[in-house]
């Protein structure tokens, strides 16, 4: 790792984080020191398999949830 990416993965902003799912970089608010996450208003969903920690970013876990609501109405 070279100084330049050493600093560039300093500056970033508390609570930020890359998605498993996608990668996209999305903010936590509880990491962020925020009172609630906005993953908070949403239904909750698996976590994410052997990953001990993080969640997904807003488009995954909506993607997730409608997903698991579709299985969940096959009866
Ligand atoms: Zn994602």
């Amino acid at each position: 790792m070279t100084d330049r990416e050493k600093s560039v993965v300093a500056g970033r902003r508390p609570g930020e984080r890359a998605c498993p799912r996608c990668g996209a970089v999305f903010v936590c608010g509880n990491e962020a020191g925020a009172q609630s996450c906005w993953c908070a208003e949403l239904p909750p969903a698996l976590p994410i398999p052997g990953a001990g920690s993080g969640c997904y970013c807003p488009a995954c876990l909506r993607e997730i949830i409608a997903q698991q609501d579709q299985a969940g109405r096959k009866s």
